[in-house]
């Protein structure tokens, strides 16, 4: 299947900073990548990302992304941000359960699950992250923790969970520079397809990315395995030459 990068720009950028980094980031990609990309940006610059993808042919193929999205349709939420006004803006993606926001927003297995459930019922793919601390990984706590996180997900979803994207991110590789060795990531991820294949005939396209610090130099090896489908890329995103040099690695 067609691999997937997509970049979490995280609380980063300035309008000045984006015109740079997406000027840089179209500048490196032809109008046609082999792999899919995204680009899951600050809300306050969707609109900039808009006109900006208007005036450069090699952001065509580069997707929106938002990097979280409200659990409730419309409201008194104040600061929240519905699936609608997601769409309004043109994300394709929303990334929701990253491990910030189940650290610092106390978000549950089950708001994670009803978030997916919004953006799937506005045409949006939720990007489902899962992860264990390294407490748990010591623990041999793993393949309980991601299982329990993804089962919630498919639990309210149903046959719609054809239409996710799970990414497997390990708490203890993000932004520590400690990247899971290629052996942990695939037996994680092939735990993961065996769990959405008891739910789903169709669990071969659904991708599951790998993220925690990914970079230049470790993506191959990655993206090689059977089951890791692309990247959600932190860090590494923010800068164009590192992005694209993944990109390059995928398939
Ligand atoms: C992330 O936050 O989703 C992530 C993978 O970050 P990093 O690549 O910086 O580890």
């Amino acid at each position: 299947m067609t691999q997937l990068i997509a970049g979490n720009w995280k609380m980063n950028g300035t309008l000045d900073a984006n015109v740079a980094l997406l000027g840089a980031l179209a500048a490196g990609l032809g109008p046609q990548t082999p792999a899919q990309v995204a680009v899951c940006i600050p809300a306050p610059y969707w609109a900039q990302f808009r006109v900006l993808a208007a005036q450069h042919p090699g952001l065509k193929a580069v997707a929106l992304g938002a990097q979280d999205v409200s659990a409730h349709a419309s409201g008194a939420y104040t600061g929240e941000l519905s699936a609608a006004m997601l769409k309004d803006f043109g994300c394709r993606y929303a990334i929701v359960g990253h491990s910030e926001r189940r650290q610092y927003h106390g978000e549950t297995d089950a708001v994670v699950a009803a978030k997916a459930q919004q953006a799937l019922a506005h045409g949006m793919t939720p990007i489902v992250c899962l992860g264990e601390t390294l407490e748990q990984r010591e623990a041999g706590q793993t393949f309980e923790v991601v299982k329990r996180q993804l089962a919630a997900v498919i639990h309210i979803n149903g046959h719609c969970i054809n239409e996710i994207v799970v990414a497997y991110e390990p708490i203890w590789a993000i932004g520590t520079g400690k990247t899971a060795s290629i052996e942990q990531a695939q037996e994680v991820h092939a735990r993961l397809r065996e769990q959405l294949k008891a739910a789903s005939a169709q669990a071969e396209r659904i991708k599951i990315l790998y993220g925690g610090s990914m970079n230049a130099g470790n993506a191959a090896g990655l993206l090689a395995q059977a089951d890791i489908d692309g990247g959600l890329i932190g860090g590494a995103s923010l800068k164009a030459a590192d992005f694209l040099a993944i990109i390059g690695a995928a398939r």
